[in-house]
């Protein structure tokens, strides 16, 4: 206990604190700068239909190449992001930037791939995700049906009249909205209820033992059954092996994503994969 050790061990506490602190405003001043000094790229993870195999989507990423701050991840920044109010900026440019690659990628001749984007709960409630919404796709020439919303269980807590007029404009845009991280947070089902989800992502913490654990399969096969039961495409996250996806399919899982198939990668890698596993598609098939 600090204050029962004297006054130096609490000075140096208080420090620790104030490095932290001083860390996030540090990273925050960063993040301010980061669009127009063209530090973020978009990586991109393929998702896959599980009975066909076939490759149906992807999923945009954000990373972030910033030397002085050792390149944080996501997981490191994005709440700082979130916090300070930056995301709202971030992630409209996520949003028009993958939009835009998508179609790219279509122009060049690959298959129209639905696109999956992470939003924070600020983006939602700011009031002009609608507007940027609209404004992406238009711009992008992507259709709105190929364009798919994650949101997380944080956001639907506050539960206002706000964020269900926010989704049911998103929806009768003909945009798709995703339920994700499922059953990590302080899931309520009557969630489903009140907001029509098109998808259910289970979260890999759930995923990443069913090879070993009994439960896990259980839980896993429960959650494909309530997705299925509320007309919910079902996408299980960090599959790794092939024991795993074995489970999920016998358990009909709808989709797939994971380092089994392939980790995040930037757009020209990711175009170079997706012809690599066409082409594994075919050969397997003769
Ligand atoms: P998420 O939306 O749940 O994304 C899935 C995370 O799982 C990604 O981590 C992905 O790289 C990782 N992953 C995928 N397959 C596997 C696997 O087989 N094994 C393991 N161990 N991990 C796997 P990432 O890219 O570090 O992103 C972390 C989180 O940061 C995301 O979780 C998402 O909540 C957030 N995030 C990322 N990009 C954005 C963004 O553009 N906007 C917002 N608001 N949040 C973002
Ligand atoms: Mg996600
Ligand atoms: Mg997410
Ligand atoms: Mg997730």
């Amino acid at each position: 206990n600090a204050k029962e050790n004297g006054g130096d061990r609490f000075s140096f506490y208080e420090e620790g604190m104030s490095s932290e602190t001083e860390l996030r405003l540090e990273m925050e001043n960063h993040l301010r700068h980061a669009i127009a000094r063209d530090e973020f790229r978009l990586h991109y993870q393929p998702v896959i239909h599980l009975e066909s195999n076939t490759l149906r989507g992807v999923e945009v990423l954000l990373r972030w190449e910033n030397a002085a701050l050792n390149n944080p991840g996501p997981d490191q920044f994005i709440a700082v992001a979130e916090n300070s109010g930056l995301i709202v900026d971030i992630g409209r440019w996520v949003l028009e930037q993958a939009c835009k690659q998508v179609v790219a990628w279509s122009n060049a001749g690959l298959k129209p791939l639905s696109l999956a984007v992470n939003i924070s709960a600020k983006q939602f409630i700011s009031g002009d995700l609608l507007e940027n919404v609209r404004y992406a796709l238009s711009q992008s020439g992507l259709a709105a049906s190929q364009l798919e919303l994650e949101i997380t269980e944080g956001l639907l807590i506050n539960d206002t009249s706000e964020i269900r007029d926010t989704f049911s404009q998103l929806k009768k845009l003909g945009v798709n909205l995703s339920l994700d991280d499922f059953g990590t947070g302080y899931a309520s089902l009557s969630y489903l209820k009140r907001y029509p989800f098109d998808t259910l992502k289970i979260d890999r913490s759930f995923v990443h033992d069913i090879d070993s654990c009994e439960e896990s399969v259980t839980l896993t096969n429960a959650i494909i059954a309530m997705g299925h039961s509320f007309n919910m495409t079902v996408i299980a996250e960090g599959v790794e092996n092939l024991k795993q996806r074995r489970i999920l399919r016998e358990r009909h899982c709808d989709m797939v994503q994971g380092f089994l198939y392939s980790p995040p990668l930037q757009a020209d890698q990711f175009v170079a994969w997706a012809k690599r596993y066409a082409e594994m598609q075919i050969s397997q098939h003769i």
